[in-house]
């Protein structure tokens, strides 16, 4: 078992083991105490001694260089498959990891994932597109399926999504990672315990410089879409997780310096929310320049915030106050499916659910939408 992942169920917590247990959704048993809803001492120790088989779907650069090494970290996952459409990736990962020939899968196979009881979830991690298509093979093969994000490239192919999890009575999830954290976990401290007062403006952006012009990224019909719904998707999450609150309204612009290379996607893109206490956050995101990755919330009696704040590590905080935010790195990657996992295990609800997924999809179609209509757009 990684340590990092290791839980103490008694006794007092420390703000270190909080923070994980709180990013594993285990926030109440202290001192052989138990809280209402939480699991007892001995359902953990079973859940504990318990594995799930994980099949990756699309084996491209987050799987070889992410999932794969951050599922050797897990508590209560295994690497038990892959579902690849490159016969030769199929033969080195066989080779890699000793996976079964069994349990190798192409994607139009999948439907017979149905028969195999080594594997429990399938990690979606194929282009933006083709999440949907992927989760309802896995679902109706009776599987569990967690997401990459974006969870797909419009509202209706989420809600096929989560209709097809609900239908086979199987869990969704949504690969946000940073929702389990601890940096950030530690700034949602910060906001919901007001410890700087209301925060009252929210401002984020994430946005890289894009290289190859001809991969799927600059493809509208596998990406749905440019930086927004691969990077921004990042500075919007952080607006919702820090306030609490779903926005009422946005308004957004965009800009496009290289329309050859960004012909069918947006390159940057500005947006405003505005939500329903009064908080306004201020957003950025672009496929142009390197160095926006970085949240700052601003409250009544002064300000924190990460810079860098999306990464797969170095995350780092910083207070009005002097202190640092400081707080163990971990692997996100494994956080977040040992997470997954806890859910399934003990049938609780996932903080980054189907549900929850769709509703930055929703949010991002209206960014769209207001660029579209050069006017604000009212959101629900
Ligand atoms: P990638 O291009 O490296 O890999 C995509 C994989 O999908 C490849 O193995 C490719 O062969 C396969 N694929 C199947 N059908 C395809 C098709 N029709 N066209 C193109 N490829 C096809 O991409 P990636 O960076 O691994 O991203 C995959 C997903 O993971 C995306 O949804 C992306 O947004 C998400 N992602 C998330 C994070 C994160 O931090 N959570 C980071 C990177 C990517």
């Amino acid at each position: 078992m990684n340590s990092k992942y290791r839980l103490r169920i008694a006794g007092k917590q420390s703000r270190r083991e909080f923070l994980l247990n709180s990013s594993l959704g285990i926030a109440g048993v202290v001192a052989g105490a138990t809280m209402p809803g939480m699991a007892t001492p001995t359902a953990r120790a079973a859940e504990r001694e318990k594995t799930l088989g994980f099949a990756l779907c699309g084996l491209g650069s987050l799987s070889t260089n992410q999932i794969a090494p951050a599922l050797q970290k897990t508590r209560n996952c295994r690497l038990a498959g892959i579902i690849t459409g490159t016969p030769a990736k199929a033969e080195k990962w066989k080779a890699q990891y000793n996976i079964p020939e069994k349990n190798i899968y192409n994607y139009e196979t999948m439907h017979r994932l149905a028969d195999n009881p080594d594997i429990d979830v399938v990690y979606v991690v194929t282009p933006n597109a083709l999440h949907a298509e992927h989760t309802l093979k896995a679902a109706r093969a009776g599987k569990h399926v967690l997401s990459e994000k974006p969870m797909e490239v419009s509202v209706q192919k989420c809600q096929l999504m989560i209709d097809a999890c609900k239908e086979a009575g199987r869990k969704l999830a949504v690969g946000y990672r940073c929702q389990f954290e601890p940096h950030h976990l530690e700034c949602m401290r910060l906001a919901r315990e007001k410890v700087f007062g209301d925060v009252k403006i929210i401002e984020a952006g994430f946005g890289f410089r894009i290289g190859d012009p001809t991969q799927w990224r600059l493809k509208h019909g596998l990406a749905g879409g440019g930086a927004l719904m691969d990077v921004g998707i990042y500075a919007l999450q952080a607006t919702r997780y820090l306030t609490g609150e779903e926005p009422i309204s946005v308004s957004a612009m965009e800009t496009k310096t290289d329309p050859v290379k960004f012909k069918e996607v947006d390159e940057s893109i500005v947006w405003q929310l505005k939500f329903p206490g009064g908080i306004l956050a201020s957003c950025s995101t672009t496929y142009l320049v390197n160095g926006i990755n970085r949240y700052t919330a601003y409250a009544e009696k002064g300000w924190f915030g990460l810079d860098p704040a999306y990464s797969y590590s170095g995350i780092r905080g910083r207070r009005s106050d002097g202190k640092e935010i400081s707080a163990e790195e971990i692997d996100q990657f494994a956080a977040e499916m040992d997470n997954f996992a806890h859910c399934i295990l003990t049938n609780t609800a996932s903080k980054v659910s189907g549900e929850e997924g769709l509703r930055d999809i929703r949010i991002l179609m209206a960014v769209y939408e207001s660029i579209k209509t050069g006017q604000p757009v009212k959101l629900a």
